[in-house]
């Protein structure tokens, strides 16, 4: 990586404000549902602490829209993150995330402690990239490490503003995080295979476009295959289909050719007679799809062509499902593939909500080398597009 990394930059007993993305699931009564976010951000926390920094923390939490809204308050992260920290580590919540009583309230800290800013989206200045309130931001601290991934796409005040007025640096997760998506796109051990599903072409082409020049196999399924299939002629049914993209389809699949990237698509599928999951289902062939007749996973044929197209990978990349696998009756494919991902002897990296969920549904988060924490980031990355957070930190001099 060509940007300070949080090693490369003294810390030590400085007020250091650390972007994460806590943006975490709440139940109704505020309490976190799951932490993976936080507990992600914890090496960056842990060293700052041990560098006897000031820690201040910095997030946003679902769409308050600049507005203040007690609903996303990130007052529930304080009391996760003193469980997660040495008891001897007080956690405090700020009042606000700018303004003199926050300054106030960081001055009165001692160093090795942590603040939590409150939400940093109730105010418009976020969202807006505003100079100002980046400016305000900025005066909080002597040095500001980027830790929140998730968010690396967003052009956000507390993503590319502050960055040009206080040394800034990746911390720990999103060092990891751009180290394994090179390591898995860009210089992946060989062979590599991406295994791609979800619904919508017109959200992936890009996506499928870069890996199809990159990866040894790719690897289609989901509803997006219905595009592939029509481009060639076959019937779908009443299968989810995009007709704006069928021309785009048919020449990345002659470019795919060209690279010598090897396209792989759904041989068989489970069709049900409504998109429901008490309606009548059977297995049919690719060819055979019935005109009235919506196809909703992939079926076993395609299971057992996949895992032998995945059986010599050292990489496997994978994002979205394989079928509409909310419902029980259509997620057998999507299952089928999470046993040969994570029984693989490669390298597998996957990134997606919908996946890290089937992961996650299975209990088997801990059998993948890397899940990515970054939804709309990492699809990014996979884009080949560069993320705005890391291209607005310090260069690393040479
Ligand atoms: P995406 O957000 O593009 O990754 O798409 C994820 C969604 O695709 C999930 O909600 C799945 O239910 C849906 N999906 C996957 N395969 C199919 C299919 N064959 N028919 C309808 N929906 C599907």
């Amino acid at each position: 990586m060509n940007k300070l990394f949080i090693r490369d930059i003294d810390v030590r007993k400085k007020k250091v404000l650390v972007r994460t993305d806590y943006n975490v699931p709440l139940d109704e009564e505020g309490e976190i549902t799951d932490d993976t976010r936080i507990r992600a951000t914890l090496p960056t926390i842990d060293y700052l602490l041990d560098e006897k920094a000031k820690v201040i923390i910095a997030s946003h939490l679902g769409r308050p829209d600049g507005k203040v809204n007690p609903k996303y308050t990130l007052r529930p992260v304080v009391r996760r993150l003193q469980r997660f920290l040495n008891e001897k580590v007080k956690v405090s919540m700020a009042t606000d995330c700018i303004g003199p009583e926050v300054k106030k309230q960081i001055g009165e800290m001692n160093y090795g402690d942590v603040i939590v800013l409150e939400n940093l989206r109730f105010h418009p200045g976020e969202a807006g990239n505003d100079p100002g309130f980046a400016k305000e931001l900025a005066s909080l601290c002597d040095v500001f490490i980027q830790d929140a991934f998730g968010n690396c796409h967003r052009k956000h005040a507390s993503m590319i503003g502050i960055n040009n007025l206080v040394p800034s640096a990746a911390g720990f997760l999103l060092k990891k995080e751009i180290d394994y998506f090179e390591k898995s796109v860009n210089n992946p051990m060989r062979p590599v295979a991406a295994l791609l599903g979800g619904a919508k072409v017109s959200d992936k082409i890009k996506i499928i476009d870069n890996l199809s020049k990159k990866m040894d196999k790719v690897l289609i399924g989901g509803a997006m295959a219905f595009t592939f299939l029509k481009a060639q002629g076959f019937g779908i049914g009443k299968s989810l289909v995009e007709d704006s993209m069928l021309d785009v389809v048919k020449n990345l699949m002659d470019t795919s050719r060209r690279n010598g990237t090897k396209l792989y698509l759904p041989v068989d599928f489970v069709v049900a007679e409504n998109f429901n999951g008490r309606a009548e289902t059977k297995v049919v062939p690719y060819q055979e799809i019935p005109e009235k007749w919506i196809a909703l996973d992939i079926g076993p044929a395609t299971t057992k062509l996949f895992s032998e197209a995945l059986q010599d990978a050292k990489t496997i990349l994978w994002n979205g499902p394989m079928g509409a696998f909310e419902l029980d009756a259509f997620s057998r494919g999507t299952y089928a593939m999470v046993d040969i991902v994570t029984n693989s002897h490669a390298s597998t990296i996957v990134g997606g909500g919908d996946t890290d969920m089937a992961l996650h549904k299975a209990g088997k988060t801990h059998d993948v080398t890397f899940i990515s924490t970054g939804g709309g980031a990492f699809l990014k990355l996979l884009e080949g597009s560069e993320l705005p957070g890391i291209a607005a930190l310090s260069d690393r001099k040479v």
